[in-house]
């Protein structure tokens, strides 16, 4: 996820564009640069590090001139280097692209067009698009047909936005599943991933939506459609936010704009490519044991997994929490040690990796922070690009590591024949159903889990219950609520429960339950005893369930019918939204709860 940005002016523009680069620093930081359009052509400054250290080495705001680019890189595709950072040239130096998302295609793209004489100089997907913006625009000699032409060559997810000497008063740009908007100024128009980017020069902005290009000048301009290039006609909107709400894109905190950032993630998830997962599911199937590692949210995810791979691939893959794993851990050469971590720095999980590293374990691990330690000395990481998560509480970074080792397991399940081809490609497809599955969640049934919260904020005790898979959910549900409301949450199998911790339920003491699609009967139906032994004590019950209302429960929140793949992640959602609103209600600190930091990096 990285930070776009782009000016044309009648003035000059160099210290707007470096305040408007400096307000994106949020959605990456390992490298920063710009391009500026000058008399001697285009002039492109970049380094690692933040906009601030960047700017100490390249003085971002020496060039100067009236049209021109800034980025900052949050890297999926090549490490972070001065070469890697955008803007990338053409090799005519003619065009400079900044990109955010994924060419997936790229490797394709460069092998084709080193075949047709065009150097590379970086690692990343990028670099291809200047490349193909080059190759296009010496058969058209039309700056926007050869971007119309670029459109039809490129896969994968982007925002990207160009200069070039063709049209010195223009800039070109293109959204395609990552965010893009247009700033409309006196005599000046922006072009950002973000409002928050341009706000102080301008709220009067105009939305682009997927599958739309524009092309702006200092006092017009147009957009269209990228398939077939018609012209669209959009309103301006004038926008009232503070410049602190608009970092937020108008959500109130970070966890609630990261819980709606999760359709995005996800599909980034999905697009990780096949290779990545492959090698992962290689490693599995080759050892002799697999531990699953995490810790807090991340060993949730691991549970999640478990039962995953044992679903998908008929294969037990013990589970263990980082700080615990050298005490328990039977480790060698034959052992691979799988690993989650958002911040790539966690101290308890690294620790493990270098223990199980020692005794001779291969290593792999699904990370969002590049460059970060755990990403660096694993044999194999899969970067799931999930883009900064700022809240403390983990959200979409979590779903996201779900997703990929889901991925994994149906790759293993092929792997060892205990899915055939039939099962694999129906589980693929139905995976794909999951953004918009959480999409839903997000439209449809925000406002009802908000009202449940508000109605029960104040209570100090939950349960909160599940089998298989959704007693993995139900203990990260609690986990969230717990971090962020500060009231006890106890996640548990449903099975669990009734030896020992039924003693608790009475009127004070309220259970969630986390019930599966009645399709899956055995599961449902011992979910559901489950519910009836809660209200045998007088315990109120909420049930997050797929279906027909159900007068068992107290309260419900009924989600949409869904593969019972993709089910358990849907109520994740619900249950993050849960401890969310309790939250909101309760006036807690959300972004930041008191005692949490955000990659605990100590023992
Ligand atoms: N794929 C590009 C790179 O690594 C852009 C990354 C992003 O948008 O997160 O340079």
């Amino acid at each position: 996820m990285c930070g776009i940005v782009g000016i044309v002016s009648n003035s000059n523009i160099s210290d707007r564009l470096f305040r408007c680069i400096k307000n994106l620093e949020y959605r990456g930081y390992d490298s920063c640069g710009l391009a500026m359009l000058t008399p001697s052509g285009i002039e492109v400054r970049k380094n690692v590090g933040s906009v601030d250290d960047v700017n100490a080495v390249e003085h971002l705001t020496e060039p100067q001139g009236s049209t021109g680019l800034a980025h900052t890189r949050w890297a999926t595709h090549g490490g972070v280097t001065q070469i890697n950072s955008h803007p990338h040239l053409s090799g005519d130096g003619a065009f400079a692209v900044i990109h955010n998302g994924i060419i997936s295609n790229y490797r394709e793209l460069k092998e084709e067009l080193s075949a047709s004489g065009h150097t590379f100089v970086s690692q990343t997907d990028t670099e291809v698009i200047p490349h193909v913006l080059q190759d296009e625009f010496e058969k058209e000699q039309d700056v926007e047909r050869a971007m119309f032409k670029t459109f039809k060559r490129l896969k994968g997810t982007y925002a990207f936005a160009f200069v070039t000497t063709h049209a010195p008063r223009q800039i070109f740009c293109a959204r395609k599943e990552s965010p893009l908007v247009l700033g409309i100024g006196q005599n000046s128009t922006f072009l950002a991933s973000d409002i928050n980017s341009f706000i102080e020069y301008t709220r009067d902005i105009v939305i682009l939506n997927d599958d739309e290009y524009a092309i702006i000048s200092d006092d017009t301009y147009a957009i269209k459609h990228v398939q077939t290039g018609e012209r669209i006609n959009r309103k301006v909107q004038h926008i009232t936010w503070s410049a602190a709400a608009a970092q937020k894109g108008g959500f109130p905190t970070f966890m609630l704009k990261e819980i709606h950032e999760q359709p995005g993630t996800v599909k980034t998830a999905l697009n990780i490519p096949q290779e990545e997962i492959t090698t992962l599911a290689r490693m599995i199937h080759d050892s002799e044991r697999t531990y699953l590692v995490g810790v807090g949210t991340t060993y949730y995810v691991s549970l999640t997994a478990h039962y995953y791979f044992a679903q998908l691939a008929g294969k037990f893959l013990p589970v263990v929490s980082s700080d615990e794993f050298e005490y328990s851990a039977e480790v060698n050469e034959r052992t691979l040690f799988l690993c989650c971590s958002q911040s790539g720095e966690t101290y308890d999980t690294l620790k493990a990796l270098r223990f199980a590293k020692k005794r001779g374990a291969k290593s792999a691990a699904v990370v969002n922070v590049v460059g970060s330690s755990i990403s660096r000395e694993v044999d194999h990481a899969i970067m799931q690009s999930s883009g900064p998560e700022i809240c403390v509480l983990s959200t979409k970074a979590a779903i996201s590591q779900m997703v990929v080792l889901l991925r994994t397991a149906l790759e293993v399940g092929r792997l060892n024949d205990t899915l055939s081809e039939e099962q694999y490609q129906t589980h693929q497809h139905e995976l794909q159903q999951l953004p918009d599955g959480i999409q839903w969640v997000l439209n449809r049934r925000l406002s009802r889990i908000q009202e449940i919260a508000n109605a029960h904020a104040p209570i100090k005790n939950w349960l909160f219950l599940g089998r298989g898979v959704y007693m993995a959910i139900g203990m990260e549900a609690a986990l969230k609520m717990k971090e962020v409301t500060y009231q006890h949450a106890e996640g548990m199998a449903g099975g669990f429960m009734k030896h020992g911790t039924i003693s608790l339920i009475d009127k004070e003491m309220f259970t969630q339950v986390f019930v599966p699609p009645a399709s899956q009967t055995d599961l449902y139906e011992s979910t559901m005893s489950n519910v009836e032994e809660v209200k045998a004590r007088g315990g109120f019950v909420v049930g997050f369930h797929f279906g027909a209302s159900d007068p068992k429960f107290n309260a419900e929140v009924i989600f949409p019918d869904v593969p019972p793949l993709i089910a358990p992640l849907l109520q994740l959602v619900g249950g993050q939204l849960f401890a969310y609103y309790s939250a909101v209600k309760l006036g807690r600190n959300i972004d930041k709860p008191r005692s949490l930091a955000k990659s605990v990096t100590v023992a």
